[in-house]
């Protein structure tokens, strides 16, 4: 499965937060087969279509889909240069797909701040200028050992050599390689270096207690918001703390809880969806009176590849997806309905899955 890992200087509120994120835990008897690592978090997607469909099939069991987070511990800064644990850092952070960078926008004198004063742009930097150096260092060897070749005007060592000052000089003003355009060939090329900078980054604010209700009046969650959308980054506000407690509630006390606060939607909640998007994630339903169940995919991924989501079984003997979107059946109000208005398309293997579709797989055994 896909994870997002956890980063952040000290004393941020990453343990907090992860703590909230293991507590608001995904049911483990619906999921026998998350890993048990003590690192990794499985919360279950929020999803309100997930809830309408229940309404709807009244199933016997629904069962959301889940996302993992990791908690990367550890000292951030001189990673680069393999002070104390910072190789094991980098090599944890070279592990995941995607990047929660918590940042501390709270106030509070009984929290010692790392550098002394509570400054989010110049944390983010700092972690940043870390990840920066780790791979100006990949780049540089890579350099070293086509350089030669590509100045015997070798093609496709050209080609790559081209790519390889471009991340260099990026890097050498101190800027990561997803701000870079690259053309699907390169991009595949620079795939293969296994970049830090190039893994998506959601930058997590977090606010103090008295912010969350207004997290716009917080000038430093002005800065951050900021400073992402230069490099092309999400970011989402939230409150650790005030998430820790959220995260002990169940259902009708925690939607109760958001009330009394004001807000929709809980800041893990957007956070979680939020590193579900980051990584070109989408969901497909099935839906039956047994069970109805959201299932996670790629964006782009073909029937019978989704069918294999389910089960190996039902992708080796795929024959057709019984396919209608959420809209659809939503609109129509049941699978009957919606199959009299010939909204239920029957798709063979080359239909690419949309997000929302609700798919009963046909296949042989
Ligand atoms: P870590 O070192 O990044 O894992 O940070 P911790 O989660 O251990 O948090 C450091 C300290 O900040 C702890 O005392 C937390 O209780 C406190 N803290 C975390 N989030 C908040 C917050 O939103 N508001 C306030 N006031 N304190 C917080």
């Amino acid at each position: 499965a896909l994870t997002a890992g956890i980063v952040g200087l000290p004393n941020v509120g990453k343990s907090t937060l992860f703590n909230a994120i293991t507590q608001a835990g995904a049911e483990s008897a619906n999921y026998p087969f998350c890993t048990i690592d003590p690192n990794v978090g499985v919360v279950e997607v929020p999803d309100k279509r997930l809830s309408v469909l229940e309404e709807m099939i009244q199933p016997r069991k629904t069962v959301p889909t889940t996302f993992e987070f990791t908690d990367i511990a550890g000292i951030v800064k001189g990673a680069s240069k393999g002070e104390g644990l910072g190789n094991k850092f980098l090599s944890h952070i070279r592990q995941v797909d995607a990047i929660c960078h918590v940042v501390r926008c709270f106030q509070d004198e009984n929290i010692t701040h790392v550098s002394g004063t509570v400054d989010p742009i110049d944390d983010i930097e700092t972690i940043n200028l870390e990840l920066i150096f780790a791979d100006l260092e990949t780049v540089e060897k890579r350099i070293q050992r086509i350089e030669k070749l590509a100045k015997q005007k070798d093609k496709q060592a050209m080609v790559e050599y081209e790519v390889l000052l471009k991340l260099k000089e990026t890097f050498e003003s101190e800027k990561p390689a997803r701000i870079i355009p690259f053309t699907e060939e390169q991009q595949k090329m620079v795939k293969g270096y296994q970049l830090l900078t190039m893994k998506p980054v959601l930058y997590v604010a977090n606010v103090g207690e008295e912010d969350v209700i207004d997290p716009t009046a917080n000038e430093m969650v002005k800065a951050v918001k900021r400073f992402a959308e230069k490099e092309q980054s999400e970011v989402v506000v939230i409150c650790a703390k005030i998430e820790e407690e959220i995260a002990e509630l169940d259902g009708d006390e925690k939607i109760e809880f958001l009330q009394e606060l004001g807000i929709e939607e809980s800041g893990l909640d957007q956070m979680i969806r939020k590193s579900y998007n980051l990584l070109g994630l989408a969901t497909f339903f099935t839906a039956g009176e047994q069970e109805v169940r959201a299932w996670t995919f790629k964006a782009g991924m073909k029937a019978p590849q989704c069918a294999g989501i389910i089960h190996s079984d039902f992708e080796r003997g795929f024959i057709r997806a019984e396919t209608v979107s959420y809209t659809d059946l939503v609109s129509y109000g049941s699978m009957n309905a919606a199959k009299e208005a010939g909204k239920v398309r029957l798709e063979g293997k080359d239909y690419v899955v949309q997000d929302g579709d609700i798919i009963h797989f046909r296949f042989n055994v």
